[in-house]
């Protein structure tokens, strides 16, 4: 099963790699006015490090968010070899590493939060910038934790002088679309980002999940939020209206924007699809809540990278992995990336 997972898994980086990565990773160059974004989730800070250090070597910059909008609109263009670091899921990680090494290294980077995670506290915890080495552990683990898995307000506001603040939803939600059940509740989805994985269950009239429900819970057949699929209502024994799908994704759009600018003062303008998942109407709704731009994964056709002119609600972003697979002279083999990157799944 590994070893059949293991090579489905390097089936699909082949083909990404050949067919939606940018030109860069395969080891072409970067044109000029492209402006690579990568995605980042846990941060550990010797990785994190590393790629800031091979970005500050080669040359690069790293934007603010604001800048970047820019230079997208057509407003005003960037200087050549700029990056976007992206953040998702506001993981406790993004202000204990990501904080202290983006300021150390003169750099900015974009959170997108995910507002019903942010824990509601003004509480600022130490970073690994603030401790020696040896007392990291508890830091460096805490998106795993099960006391703050993820950011509070109070660090989402301090983390502002170096990271822009975007929206990744209020709920992060999945939701069930079939009678039919696949896998059950495990331990892992009771803890920090392994909730969102488990999709809202109805119990008494109440949308729950995660630690609110037993272990070995059976989970219904999902489908991220933002899919616009229609949730199946188990307990009423029918699928939701499309009023009720537009209802609740304008709530999990509109309810993110909110309270970001109410708990981190940010009118926040951009938001990041769960999962790279987003719909027609996602978009529609995205616009009509007040964002101007939407965040995916990877771009389904060419450019793999947005430029001007791109569809603002559907930029285009790369993992992570590729940061060190920009051109420059130390750039790292394609190889050594890859086997890393299959050795992690
Ligand atoms: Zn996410």
């Amino acid at each position: 099963m590994a070893l059949l997972q293991r090579s489905a898994d390097a089936g699909r980086l082949l083909l990404d790699l050949v067919t939606r990565d940018p030109a860069f990773v395969r080891g072409g160059d970067l044109d000029p006015v492209d402006i690579p974004v990568f995605t980042f989730h846990s941060l550990e800070p010797r990785s994190f490090e590393r790629k800031l250090a091979y970005l500050r070597d080669a040359g690069y910059q790293a934007l603010g968010l604001p800048t970047y909008l820019d230079a997208l609109f057509g407003r005003r263009a960037a200087p050549a070899k700029s990056v976007l670091l992206t953040i998702d899921d506001g993981r406790a990680t993004t202000w204990t590493v990501g904080y202290p090494l983006l300021k150390r290294f003169g750099m900015r980077a974009t959170a997108f939060l995910v507002t019903s995670a942010v824990h509601d506290d003004d509480a600022v915890s130490k970073t690994v910038g603030d401790v020696p080495e040896s007392e990291w552990a508890p830091l460096v683990s805490r998106d795993e934790s099960a006391d703050r898995p993820f950011i509070t307000w109070g660090e989402a506001r301090a983390m502002r002088e170096v990271i822009d603040l975007g929206s990744h939803t209020h709920l992060h939600a999945r939701v069930a679309i079939s009678h039919e059940t696949e896998g059950v509740l495990t331990e892992t989805m009771r803890r920090g980002y392994g909730e969102f994985d488990c999709p809202f269950v109805w119990i008494d009239g109440r949308a729950v999940r995660g630690r609110e429900l037993p272990l070995g819970t059976p989970l219904p057949v999902s489908a991220p939020r933002l899919s616009a699929r229609p949730a199946w209502r188990a307990a009423e024994g029918r699928f939701e209206t499309d009023a009720e799908i537009q209802e609740a994704m304008r709530f999990d759009l509109g309810e993110a924007r909110r309270l970001l600018k109410q708990k981190a003062e940010v009118d926040a303008t951009s938001v990041c699809y769960p999962w790279h998942v987003d719909s027609p109407l996602a978009r529609q709704l995205s616009a009509e809540v007040g964002y101007t731009t939407g965040f995916a994964g990877k771009a389904p056709a060419p450019p793999a990278i947005s430029r001007p002119g791109s569809d603002p609600f559907a930029i285009a972003r790369v993992g992570e992995d590729y940061v060190e697979r920009l051109p420059g002279p130390d750039r790292r083999t394609l190889l050594s990336v890859l086997r890393q990157k299959l050795r992690r799944h």
